[in-house]
């Protein structure tokens, strides 16, 4: 019988054939055409209800009952003028994928009546049956209800599935106890956090301003590959990478995929999934390949964060099912393929006022120069001093392999600026002596809004191994894993600098109390900032083993595992910053680190059984199977008098094979020994770190053998489609 490889492989040209079908469309008529937006809002509702719900969308504040019920008929309205039948609460569970549960709006009166109802209540409010979401202990088993609440502040969408189509609701999920049990909830309140904070820090300069949002703009990295070859390889389909598979004899070393042009096939299926994106409202502007072959870019114009995080995991379920329309599979792991770049998603963060201002934008004047260098100095500052959460927020099983992998920003957080800024930075610093006068506005004067973005947009004083690198108008967190949900880096990302903010405030108006100018006050503060925060900044190769060893004598942490990084999490630190800041409460922030902690052990030991299944049933039957046919052949051979130098090279292959054979099932055996042990460590640290340190290790080893019998084993035998046909056939 022929194997699924081959199969797949003769599948290939059929399914390579790109639809042609397709009939264009302005992308400005399709955008946002799926949408409750302001405009459909305003069409659909009253002016009383337009009114009520663009007060709460602003103010975060909750919907009477009776203006709900007037905002779900009308959604219902638009939504089944659009042949929507369904509608679900739409939300972000902490297993990583988004959750939806559909009813229909259709139900029968008591006298058999049919009819179609969408009512307030099940618009604000619903309860699925929540029990099997992670919950860290937070929903006891008698009390397993969880609820999912209306997030007014990201707009309803219809979702096409098939041929059905659904009005979805985007909502946070709570336990019964209003305990957060997704990454929506806790981001929504950094970013209150954060508004609260720099609306403050904004008033010094500006008294206009009475609102900041913060802005982010993903860049999502992903590899497309062949469907049918994927479903031949467990690996892919249980993990989402391959666990073992040989280097091609061509890998991603003559850049070659990275120039060129996108290939036919990948690019029918990006216009379709764009498409499906703009009518979503999500603003995507960029496509291209990446580095490694098969890897590709896409990223959005930036939105309010809440939104666009919300846009970057639909996109994910798009492209998901999308992909399967043309027989492709997209894999969105941080490391699918061993040797070859991995996939992260660079979050371009940045704050904006109500005025219309990007405070991280440098100012024209010397007065906005001083705003700006507050909320950049801040930004370091909070970097600095948080790190290890913001490592912590990027932690998984995934991006474990990508951080410090010399192609993706390493695991030590470090703050890239460009040169032109770390001489401003450095001038304030040096100013260390003397107070602040009138000359040191100087430093405000500078010129700042002319340098700066000239400097940083030419290519030549950009940093692609930072993993927080100043870029002119913003700071770019390129550490974030490309499965990720960006929530969690976010949520992290904003709660630090509102904590930061609020001392700076503090720090300043302690000064203008005793006397001191307002400018005045703000630059002595800013100062001691700079010098406080300097460790962190590194202009230099991220890449490069002068660093790791330069950022241990600065004693940055650089922490390599996701269990260990976690555990600051349980530190008086995070507490600070996230039960005082009103993000987590003390039982929610101990839950999530529970629930970080299992994801990782399932995770590892997933691809334990995997790489245990795979050897067992695949890899060693392959090599037992040419091992037969090399000791036949050298048996007979021998029995027609043949000397043993004419079967040399058979014997040679032979004996390497059955040398491979051994090592790889005594390791399998021993790692399935270990994992038993670790399966019996009550506490979830440990036996976490028991995965890590015991169990894990030996997937490396595994693998090398693995991958030397994929090399000598003859490749018809080879039922596992190999790299060079994951990579490069589409
Ligand atoms: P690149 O980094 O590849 O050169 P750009 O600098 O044009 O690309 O932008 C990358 C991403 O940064 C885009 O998604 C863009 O929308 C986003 N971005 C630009 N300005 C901001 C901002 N003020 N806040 C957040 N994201 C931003
Ligand atoms: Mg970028």
């Amino acid at each position: 019988m022929q194997s699924i490889r081959f199969s797949a492989l003769d599948g290939l040209a059929l399914a390579a054939k790109p639809k042609s079908d397709k009939v264009d469309k302005k992308i400005t008529e399709l955008f946002s055409s799926h949408v409750f937006s302001g405009r459909v809002m305003r069409e659909h509702l009253s002016d009383e209800a337009f009114k009520s719900l663009q007060t709460s969308i602003k103010a975060g504040t909750k919907i009477e009952r009776k203006m709900a019920d007037q905002i779900a008929t009308g959604m219902k309205e638009w939504a089944m003028k659009k042949g929507v039948t369904h509608f679900t609460h739409w939300f972000q569970p902490l297993t990583g994928a988004t959750a939806e549960k559909h009813d229909t709006f259709f139900t029968v009166k008591s006298d058999g009546t049919p009819l179609e109802i969408f009512d307030g209540d099940a618009l604000v409010q619903q309860e699925p049956d929540a029990s099997s979401f992670p919950s860290g202990g937070l929903r006891a088993t008698f009390e397993a209800r969880g609820y999912t609440a209306w997030d007014p502040s990201s707009p309803a969408f219809i979702m096409d599935m098939g041929v059905g189509r659904t009005l979805c609701i985007p909502t946070i999920f709570v336990s019964y106890n209003g305990e957060s049990l997704d990454y929506k909830a806790p981001l929504l309140k950094a970013i209150s956090a954060l508004d609260k904070a720099a609306v403050e820090v904004c008033n010094y300069f500006d008294k206009n301003v009475t609102k900041v949002i913060s802005t982010l703009g993903w860049e999502q990295e992903y590899f497309v590959i062949d469907e049918s070859l994927s479903n031949a390889r467990p690996d892919l389909i249980m993990c989402g990478r391959t666990v073992v598979g040989h280097a091609p004899a061509k890998g991603q070393q003559l850049e070659d995929h990275y120039f060129g042009s996108i290939p036919e096939r990948v690019y029918a299926f990006m216009r379709d999934y764009e498409d499906e994106a703009y009518k979503l409202g999500i603003p995507l502007r960029t496509r291209h390949n990446e580095v490694a072959p098969a890897q590709f870019e896409c990223a959005p114009v930036f939105e309010e964060v809440n939104l666009a995080v919300d846009h970057n995991l639909l996109l994910m379920d798009l492209m998901t099912k999308i992909a399967k329309r043309h027989r492709l599979r997209v894999l969105f792991h941080e490391k699918p393929f061993a040797g070859i770049n991995g996939s992260g998603k660079h979050n371009n963060w940045s704050m904006a006022t109500d005025t219309g201002v990007n405070l991280l934008a440098p100012g024209k004047t010397p007065k906005t120069n001083l705003m700006f260098l507050t909320f950049f100095i801040n930004t370091i500052k909070a970097v600095h001093d948080y790190s290890d959460l913001l490592r912590a927020s990027i932690a998984s099983p995934g991006n474990d392999f990508r951080l410090g992998a010399n192609e993706a920003p390493p695991a030590i957080i470090s703050i890239f600026t460009g040169k032109y800024l770390a001489n401003v930075l450095s001038e304030i610093e040096n100013r260390v002596d003397h107070k602040f006068d009138e000359q040191d506005e100087a430093i405000l004067k500078l010129d700042l809004h002319r340098h700066i973005p000239e400097l940083l947009l030419d290519n030549t004083d950009r940093n692609r191994t930072s993993p927080f690198a100043f870029t002119g108008n913003k700071f770019e967190f390129r550490a974030v894993g490309s499965s990720a949900n960006c929530a969690s880096a976010m949520t992290t990302l904003d709660s630090i600098v509102a904590k930061t903010l609020v001392q700076f405030k503090n720090d300043v108006d302690a000064l203008i109390e005793k006397g001191e100018k307002k400018e005045i006050a703000i630059l002595q503060v800013l100062r001691k900032y700079t010098v406080e925060s300097k460790n962190i900044l590194f202009e230099g190769n991220n890449y490069s083993e002068e660093w790791t060893k330069e950022a241990a004598k600065r004693q940055l942490p650089n922490v390599k595992t996701t269990p260990l990084a976690l555990d600051v999490l349980a530190s008086k630190k995070a507490k600070a910053v996230f039960v005082e800041g009103g993000i987590f409460t003390d039982k929610e922030l101990e839950a999530r680190h529970e629930i970080l902690l299992e994801d990782y052990i399932k995770k590892v030991q997933i691809e334990a059984r995997v790489i245990g299944d795979l050897c067992t049933n695949t890899v060693l039957p392959a090599a037992i199977h040419y091992l037969n046919n090399l000791t036949q052949n050298i048996a007979g051979l021998k029995s027609i008098g043949l000397s043993e130098e004419s079967y040399a090279t058979q014997k040679n292959i032979a004996v390497k094979i059955s040398e491979h054979i051994n090592t790889i099932g005594k390791n399998v055996e021993a790692m399935i020994g270990e994992r038993k042990v670790a399966n019996k460590i009550e506490h979830t640290r440990d036996r976490a770190l028991a995965y890590c340190d015991k169990v894990r290790p030996y997937f490396e080893t595994i693998r090398y053998h693995a991958d030397k019998l994929e090399f000598l084993v003859e490749d018809r035998s080879w039922t596992l489609p190999k790299y060079r046909e994951l990579l490069f056939l589409r």
